[in-house]
């Protein structure tokens, strides 16, 4: 089964497009690992991600913006001999986001992040009530560092 390194960036955008789920992982200020699931959108090079205003996701974030996102798709699990363990293994493709959080703040802007997210789960965009609006926090990373890797895909 052929292992690979994914070196373009459009079959990098590929594998994010084909994801439902991305895992946001942070570092608290005592230097610890965090981790969340979480959904999100993706337009014109620009990863949008959103929240409630608070939370621990956001306090650790105030504090350091620098985020590692894991995407993973094409999952098959596959066996060559299914008595011997070790030939048991999956096929996937995935892709490793580093960059920079930044908070968007303006409220257009919010309203433009926020209808990235539900094109990409709903097809197409709302509208939004002002405390709506008011409430959530989009966030958004661009000039981000991309990696990718597949295995039997
Ligand atoms: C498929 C999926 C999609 C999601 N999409 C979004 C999204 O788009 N936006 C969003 O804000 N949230 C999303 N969530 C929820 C997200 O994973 C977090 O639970 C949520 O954002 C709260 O994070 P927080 O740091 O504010 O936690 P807090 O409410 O501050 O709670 C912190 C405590 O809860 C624990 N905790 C937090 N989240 C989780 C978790 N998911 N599983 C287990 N323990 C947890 C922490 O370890 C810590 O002990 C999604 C979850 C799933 C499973």
């Amino acid at each position: 089964m052929r292992r690979r390194v994914i070196d373009t960036t459009e079959e990098m955008l590929e594998v994010i497009s084909r994801c439902d789920v991305c895992y946001v992982s942070m570092v608290t200020p005592e230097g610890l690992p965090y981790v969340v699931p979480m959904n999100f959108g993706f337009s014109d090079g620009v990863l949008i991600l959103h929240g409630a205003r608070e939370g621990m996701k956001m306090n650790i974030l105030a504090k350091n913006p620098n985020v590692c996102i894991a995407f993973s798709t094409d999952h098959e699990l596959r066996y060559q001999h299914e008595q011997v363990a070790c030939s048991w293994s999956m096929k996937y493709r995935s892709v490793l986001l580093s960059g920079k959080v930044e908070m968007i703040h303006d409220f257009d802007e919010k309203v433009s992040a926020l209808n990235i997210i539900m094109r990409k789960y709903a097809g197409r965009d709302f509208t939004y009530s002002p405390p709506a609006v008011r409430e959530v926090q989009p966030f958004k990373i661009t000039g981000f560092k991309l990696t990718g890797r597949a295995y039997g895909v």
